[in-house]
């Protein structure tokens, strides 16, 4: 697991650590993880995501938000496919 210290989480003074709430629809949980989905050069996805809703991917420290754990196998699998055309 790593931390970005990028700013982003929001800081409270009172009561220690506050992480952000889960970016999943309905989820209440903290979200102490965020999504490393690359969506432009150098920018990834950071939803925060707690660790019901991460998805742990083959590189370690790396997780995705569901939506795009799903695109991430969807165009793993059209490369494949296109591959073995
Ligand atoms: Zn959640
Ligand atoms: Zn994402």
């Amino acid at each position: 697991m790593k931390f970005r210290d990028g700013g982003r989480a929001i800081v409270c003074s009172r009561g220690g650590r506050r992480w952000p709430k889960c970016s999943v629809r309905g989820c209440s949980l903290p979200g102490r993880y965020q999504c490393d989905f690359l969506v432009v050069d150098g920018e990834t996805c950071d939803r925060y995501l707690c660790w019901t809703h991460r998805v742990r991917q083959r590189n370690p420290g790396v997780d995705y938000c569901p939506e795009h754990d799903r695109e991430a196998h969807e165009s793993f699998h059209q490369q494949l496919r296109a591959a073995l055309e």
